[in-house]
């Protein structure tokens, strides 16, 4: 397995590899880029098919965490770990705990999140070994109320904020009053964003493989519901990805009628082109991981003093960040994609 000449390597700062023979523990950490603080990103645990499929997941990772979070302007690098593992059969209480004494002996230059396959239960078994761990303590969230350390209420709120700001730009609307918005994925995040825009007084069309949270929305939010097929190609004013990676591709573009793409799930291009490819369309595409930054910005704060109201007018300057990367995409006639991984360059590199 290569690493130096792998495809996803971009000089990453650090790599750990970490096997525990008692509990069954692989893991890697990878620390791409420190240059702004500390690298911060999630823990996954993940039934990888292979050694080199994990090592492909965490250099790539770790690099989007150092992109997101220099656009987030956070004092925060990029990293990532994995566990190797089916987590419903192989976590264990004792292998979290290995891999928080693993975590300790990394130093401080890598803070673990929670992510897919890993919980802040999990995280809080973590924590009892080493204070490299974040999200973990309850607080105040960013709408007022009592949270566990879910960034979900933040990551939602951000997007909101960020579909606002496309929508300003794009469609010259301050008002989103009668906004047609189609969203494809009610969970944690999708759930919390149609919340905010049926309180703005959008109008929302909703999909979802589980049918009791598309019938939520209905029932709480007046949603109507569509089929799972149909959800990129309404005829709506925005279109908000909040499922899956790779919606974007060479079947869906050309499909699409919205005239703004604004939302949190991650990696939604299937491939760089398709940025280009959207522009060529006369789609605004809003950069995914510039809109769900802020659930890593509220994590951030849990470590400086969690003050909600703080993280809010944080969070809130995602719509500076965006309107920055939009115009620079006019005025050099590029996608967004493109001006926001630049812009992001700018920031963290030396
Ligand atoms: P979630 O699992 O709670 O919600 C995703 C929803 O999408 C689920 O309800 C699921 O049933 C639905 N779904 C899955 N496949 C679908 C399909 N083919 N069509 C329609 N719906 C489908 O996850 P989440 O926490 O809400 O995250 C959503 C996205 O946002 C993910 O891509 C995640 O990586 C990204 N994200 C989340 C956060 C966060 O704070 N939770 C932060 C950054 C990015």
């Amino acid at each position: 397995m290569s690493v130096f000449s792998h495809p996803e390597f971009d000089n990453h700062e650090q790599l750990s590899f970490f096997c525990d023979e008692e509990t069954g523990l692989k893991a890697i950490i990878a620390i791409h880029n420190t240059n702004r603080g500390p690298a911060l990103g999630g823990c996954r645990m993940w039934n990888y098919a292979s050694d080199e499929e994990a090592l492909r997941d965490v250099l790539r990772l770790s690099k989007g965490m150092t992109y997101k979070s220099a656009l987030a302007n956070l004092d925060l690098g990029g990293g990532k770990s994995v566990i190797i593992g089916d987590p419903r059969k192989h976590k264990t209480e004792d292998l979290l705990a290995a891999m928080g004494r693993f975590l300790e002996r990394t130093g401080n230059q890598y803070i673990a999140a929670e992510d897919s396959g890993t919980s802040v239960p999990d995280l809080q078994v973590m924590n009892r070994f080493t204070h490299n761990v974040a999200g973990v303590t309850e607080r105040t969230g960013i709408d007022g109320l009592p949270c566990n350390g879910d960034p979900s209420p933040a990551t939602a709120y951000g997007t909101f904020i960020g579909l606002k700001t496309a929508v300003r730009y794009k469609l010259d609307r301050k008002d989103l009053t009668g906004l047609t918005v189609a969203i494809q994925g009610v969970g944690n995040v999708g759930y919390r964003l149609a919340e905010h825009l049926h309180a703005a007084g959008a109008e929302l069309f909703v999909t979802d493989i589980h049918e009791e949270q598309v019938q939520r929305a209905v029932a709480e939010l007046g949603a109507t519901a569509v089929s799972q097929n149909e959800i990129l190609s309404l005829d709506v004013d925005v279109i908000a990805p909040c499922a899956l990676g790779a919606v974007l591709n060479d079947d869906s573009i050309p499909l699409i009628k919205a005239k703004v793409v604004a939302g949190a799930s991650n990696n939604q291009l299937a491939s760089q082109r398709h940025d280009l490819m959207l522009r060529e369309r006369g789609i605004l595409y809003a950069p995914d991981y510039v809109l769900n930054a802020g659930g890593i910005i509220d994590v951030f704060y849990e470590r400086v003093g969690h003050e909600h109201t703080k993280v809010r007018a944080h969070v809130e300057t995602i719509a500076d960040t965006l309107t920055e990367i939009f115009t620079r995409a006019d005025t050099q006639d590029r996608p967004t994609g493109e001006i926001a991984n630049e812009l992001a360059e700018e920031r963290f590199m030396k």
